[in-house]
């Protein structure tokens, strides 16, 4: 008999419970009653979702994917491996310490965040150096198994491996030849404990997430592996009940398949969804006793499951694996929406299309009963499956002729601008007549909450479309004379008719879907909410070009278009399966070329094409990297050649590690970047200065994030160090984000600074200029 299981489920809940609890708490004043308040709705969360997951028939509930904040932060308050700067202890840490740890406290800043290797989810980095002691923590694991024992639900925990847990911790404080591997062994004994006190509640499964596996890892790292899970064998041997069930996902793993068959444990998890060809190697390697977990369904994607095409896989391995074999999904559930069932405006003949959480839960039950019963006990759910695959293959609203012909005539000159550089250089600053170090902003302006009424009301239909346009026009021109009084040289229209740089985008083109409460956890407790990007994607017509027109006929400045890239249209959507990512990417940057150029027909000499998600596009495996900016590039640049010369393009980047990719983000070839560069006091722009980086940059000078207002001086220290790596001809001026989250007090202020900034640059560059040419004569 196969078994089923899932890695995860989403923690938040279907109407966000959780994210109101932990808004609610932060606001409270931290009372025993408010703790009280908030455990209460995380036990009621968990308590619904192991119900949901043994409604469904499967044969454990998962425990451990819950946390108040982020499960690796868990994980490490459970080893004890805490920040020492902290100074908490990790035994008796309270939960409002713990947010402390995930959010900051007024002496310490929080513990970093990162992206969860390729997905939109953000964990808490666990910080180690050589004093870095696991001696134990939290038990709140435990108390979470004993939660469901009580309810009568066979666990099996879910925890993220030792190996991964370090590989992805950074170094704080630590010597600088200072290997994090040698802590390795302190962590294991730590994590044994943890094993033991679950074998003692009787757990019988523990899911180790090993998802580093899928990654090219040093030898060292690679080493690693097998006396770490040698100090965990005895655990599952002889009389212990206790088993390992090594898990890796997003990828294949197969590269490592031998290493992982080496270890000590009872089975393998793998993505068969991500990587459907590493079955095989693992076939040759499993050991003859050990159990094979397959995930078929996709755990990141809403679509829904092929069933009919899955199940002859399943079938076949359950021939030859009979109950060793185990099915799930992909990945944790934890970035899907949670249920469909809430949505009710959702498109009638998208929604068979699609599968959230809940509805995966059913997928994982038809398999199972198919591979007992057979076919024909599963008959209905089979054909509502095969009738939602043809209706979606054979759709009108997938595919169109016009946008298929559209990518056929893709020439690689559309991909070019008309000259080099050096020439449309030269052609802009003739248009622009723009001063030394120009200075801009990155596109939004604060948005207010009498924005936010205004756009919600019009959606509801309580507002009309010309009231509407009016409210914007009004507050585009607030924006417009507040730039101009600022003494900005390159102005914005504000984005106050944006609520998302997606969204805004995708609900004027054809091919995307909304959900209402499709909510998908990104840290803590903020959420996003990804659209759907269904079928081929066309613009049916102009999507800004009003609303710049009008911003630009308020002022004699230029004023900067400002759209949002076709690599990050698609990086924050869910996505189609049915074609390559790429040939999506190539339709989004047809439809924003079309943007782009009849912008520039109405007059925008400057037009911004937003990038923020360029980077975290990048494959896992470096050795996939160069393909996946190959045409990342291509689309980008797409979408930014259909211009003349002096049409100026800017793109703009921002929090992500760029010196890495610094040719293609060159090869982008905008003739302005505007990249973060101010928390890290403007490190990254010494990897531009070495790699010689040919075009303009505005490097952003102040943190948008942090409602400080930095000082003019410390705006001008960090332009004088710009000006010692890029010639200062090449610099512009700018913060390092959009202002919508900022008020309106700070962020006049801040921008106020940053003119003053410039103005005092530019005085001693011109002095400086002078003097050298003053010099050469
Ligand atoms: N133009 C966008 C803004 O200013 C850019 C946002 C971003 O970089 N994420 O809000
Ligand atoms: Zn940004």
């Amino acid at each position: 008999m196969a078994r089923t299981h899932l890695l995860g489920y989403p923690r938040i809940g279907a109407q966000r419970e959780l994210k109101w609890a932990l808004e609610a708490y932060w606001k409270s004043q931290r009372t025993d009653a408010d703790e009280q308040a908030l455990r209460q709705v995380g036990a009621r969360l968990r308590q619904q979702h192991w119900q949901r997951q043994r409604d469904a028939g499967l044969d454990w509930v998962t425990v451990g994917d819950f946390a108040w904040y982020d499960t690796t932060l868990n994980l490490s308050a459970a080893l004890g491996a805490l920040p020492e700067r902290f100074g908490l202890d990790p035994a008796t840490l309270s939960l409002s310490q713990y947010f402390d740890l995930a959010r900051g406290r007024a002496d310490q800043p929080a513990m970093e965040m990162t992206k969860w290797f390729d997905t939109n989810y953000h964990f808490i980095v666990p910080e180690v150096n050589e004093r870095t002691c696991c001696d134990g923590g939290v038990s709140w694991l435990l108390e979470e198994v004993a939660e469901a024992q009580a309810l009568g639900h066979p666990v099996k925990v879910s925890l993220l491996g030792p190996v991964s847990w370090l590989w992805l911790a950074k170094c704080h404080g630590a010597a600088p030849d200072f290997d994090r591997l040698t802590l390795l062994p302190r962590v294991v004994a730590a994590y044994r404990r943890i094993l033991q006190a679950l074998d003692r509640q009787g757990v019988a499964w523990v899911q180790v997430d090993e998802p580093i596996l899928t990654l090219e890892l040093p030898p060292a790292w690679q080493a690693a592996f097998e006396p770490a899970y040698a100090d965990l064998a005895d655990l599952s041997a002889g009389d212990h009940g206790l088993k390992l069930m090594l898990a890796t996902y997003f990828e294949s793993a197969a590269g490592h398949a031998a290493l992982a068959a080496r270890l000590p444990v009872q089975g393998f998890h793998i993505d068969l969804v991500r990587a459907p060809q590493q079955l095989a190697a693992w076939r040759q390697v499993l050991p003859p006793e050990a159990v094979l977990s397959v995930g078929v369904i996709d755990g990141r994607n809403i679509w829904r499951t092929d069933l009919r095409k899955t199940l002859p896989v399943l079938q076949a391995l359950h021939d030859s694996l009979g109950d060793r074999l185990w099915v799930a999904p992909s990945c944790s559930l934890l970035h899907v929406p949670v249920s469909l069932s809430g949505e009710q405006r959702l498109d009638a003949e998208l929604r068979p299309w699609l599968a959230f959480a809940s509805e995966k839960l059913d997928e994982l039950q038809t398999l199972r009963r198919a591979l007992h019963d057979g076919v024909a006990a599963v008959h209905d759910a089979l054909s509502h499956s095969d009738a939602a695959v043809a209706a979606r293959r054979a759709s009108g609203r997938v595919r169109h002729p016009v946008v298929q012909q559209r990518l056929q005539r893709i020439t690689p000159d559309m991909a070019q601008r008309r000259s080099p550089f050096g020439q449309r250089i030269a052609a802009q600053r003739e248009a622009l007549n723009l001063p030394l170090l120009p200075t801009t902003t990155i596109g939004s302006f604060p948005q207010t909450t009498e924005i936010r009424q205004a756009r919600a009301a019009f959606k509801r239909g309580e507002l009309s479309a010309m009231d509407y346009l009016q409210r914007m026009r009004t507050e585009i021109e607030h924006v417009v004379r507040q730039q101009e009084a600022l003494g900005l040289d390159v102005l914005v229209h504000g984005e106050a008719e944006r609520n998302d740089m997606v969204e805004y985008f995708g609900e004027q083109l054809w091919g995307y879907a909304f959900t209402e409460h499709g909510w998908v956890q990104s840290y803590g407790s903020r959420c996003v909410k990804p659209p759907i990007l269904y079928g081929d994607v066309f613009r049916p017509e102009p999507m800004t070009v009003e609303t710049t027109r009008y911003a630009q006929s308020l002022t004699d400045r230029p004023m900067k278009g400002m759209l949002t890239g076709p690599v990050t249209m698609l990086q924050w959507s869910f996505v189609r399966d049915d074609q390559p990512r790429e040939t999506t990417a190539l339709q989004l940057a047809l439809a924003i070329r079309d943007e782009v150029q009849d912008l520039e027909k109405a007059g925008i000499q400057i037009i911004q094409i937003d990038e923020p998600a360029f980077r975290e596009g990048l494959p896992l495996r470096r050795s996939d990297w160069a393909a996946y900016l190959d045409w990342a590039v291509q689309a980008f640049k797409i979408s930014a050649c259909g211009v003349g010369d002096a049409t100026q393009i800017h793109t703009h980047m921002c929090y992500a590690e760029f010196n890495d990719i610094l040719p293609s983000i060159a090869a982008l070839d905008a003739d302005v970047i505007t990249i973060e560069t101010s928390r890290s006091a403007m490190e990254l722009l010494d990897g531009f200065g070495a790699f010689d980086y040919p075009n303009e940059i505005g490097p952003g000078v102040y943190d948008i994030h942090s409602p400080r207002v930095p000082t003019v001086e410390a705006m001008v220290r960090l332009l004088q160090r710009a000006c010692e790596v890029i010639p200062c001809e090449r610099l512009w001026v700018n913060p390092d984000c959009g202002l919508k989250t900022r008020g309106w007090p700070e962020t006049e202020a801040a921008l106020r600074h940053m003119v003053k900034a410039a103005e005092v640059l530019r005085l001693s560059q011109d002095v400086q200029l002078k003097l050298t040419v003053g010099n050469g004569v």
